[in-house]
């Protein structure tokens, strides 16, 4: 007979909590490379080197010039909720740092075979340690390295058989996300030096280098060798210091494609947003771009790569979910706003130039 009592409300044990909720922060390659260099740009690396094997599927490895880990903090880098960033809630006001949640490791744990080799400013050499499951160190040895720390994850989703074959049978689409992560950070990241990215997409590691990126400190420039250097002809610089309002909330420095030079059928190949130097999703915004560009080029999507600094860090929240790509904006209709005026005047100037010029 059927139990009509209520069911009961019970608490999960820890290692099942762990496993259900962990999760929602690397659940692809694209996450886990951003987790990654996240990682290394905290931690004031300025030459990463990336490997992929089998698109990633096999292996992701991130190898840095940074602080490296001491070992005080080798036995806490796998455990969820531990981190070296953030200490009380009212810090997140003002941290400087692309991570502060503590989960990103745990959770790559929970997901694929983790081994770091690491090596702090302090120690005399390297330590190479491997982790389970459950983020807990299971073995740990000297090895030489200079200082710095690499993380690489092997054989992911391999206890989710059913995510598995689907990232296997997807590893090449799953493979240009994360090459979209990488060069988001590569043209927002003013601490990047040097970036070398090489793949596989068989199971033998790559023989060479796929991109050898060497941002520079100005935009344009990294754009140029992002993109190429013919990128240079087609776009224009957005620029709101002429805009002299007092009470301005929000200000704005980057490219977008003239109207006459799109660059694509489709939005999202080449549409960068940064709000306060952390690359972040913002449909709305974005949609607003996409508007203003339509009336003066109705058959493309323009290359947008804009940073926007909103000024009251109170107006900002960036812990909306776990992977901090959606931020809220408290005044984000203001933020729209602004960056039509901004783009129509640029539109407008601009369409002008090129017709003139072409008399
Ligand atoms: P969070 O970045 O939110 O602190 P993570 O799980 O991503 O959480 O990392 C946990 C901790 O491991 C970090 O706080 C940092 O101290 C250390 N760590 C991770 N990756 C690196 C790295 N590449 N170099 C130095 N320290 C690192
Ligand atoms: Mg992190």
């Amino acid at each position: 007979e059927e139990d009509l009592r209520p069911a009961q409300i019970r608490p999960l044990a820890g290692t099942t909590r762990h496993r259900l909720c962990a999760g929602q922060v690397c659940v692809s390659v694209a996450s886990c490379v951003k987790e990654l260099i996240e990682n290394s740009l905290d931690a004031h690396s300025t030459r990463l080197q990336l490997t992929f094997i089998a698109h990633g599927a096999d292996l992701i490895e991130l190898t840095d010039n940074g602080d490296g880990i001491a070992e005080h903090d080798f036995e806490k880098l796998g455990l969820r909720y531990h981190t070296s960033k953030l200490s009380q809630f009212e810090d997140l006001e003002n941290v400087n740092t692309y991570g502060f949640r503590g989960e990103a490791l745990s959770s790559i744990c929970i997901y694929a075979d983790v081994t770091i080799l690491t090596r702090h400013a302090s120690a005399s050499i390297g330590t190479k340690l491997i982790f389970d499951g459950e983020g807990q160190v299971i073995s740990r040895t000297p090895f030489p390295r200079e200082t710095g720390t690499t993380v690489s994850i092997r054989s992911l989703f391999n206890r989710f058989p059913v995510r598995r074959t689907e990232l296997q049978s997807h590893s090449k689409r799953e493979f240009s996300q994360a090459l979209n992560i990488i060069q988001s950070f590569a043209i927002i990241s003013r601490q990047i030096q040097f970036f070398q990215i090489s793949s596989s997409a068989d199971n033998h590691p790559p023989s060479h280098p796929l991109l050898t990126l060497t941002p520079s400190s100005s935009l344009k420039d990294t754009l140029a060798q992002i993109f190429g250097q013919k990128i240079l002809e087609s776009i224009i610089h957005i620029d709101d210091n002429n805009d002299d309002d007092e009470n301005k909330e929000f200000k704005f420095d980057g490219y977008i494609s003239r109207p006459q030079h799109g660059c694509g059928r489709s939005s999202a190949d080449r549409q960068y947003l940064y709000v306060n130097n952390r690359p972040i999703d913002c449909a709305p915004f974005l949609r607003t771009i996409n508007d203003i560009y339509r009336h003066f080029n109705p058959n493309q999507y323009p290359l947008v790569a804009l940073s926007i600094e909103v000024l009251d860090r109170s107006t900002l929240d960036i812990n909306c979910t776990p992977d901090k790509r959606t931020v809220f904006v408290e005044h984000l209709s203001n933020m729209c706003d602004q960056i039509r005026l901004i783009l129509n005047k640029l539109f407008e100037s601009s369409s002008n130039v090129y017709v003139s010029s072409n008399k």
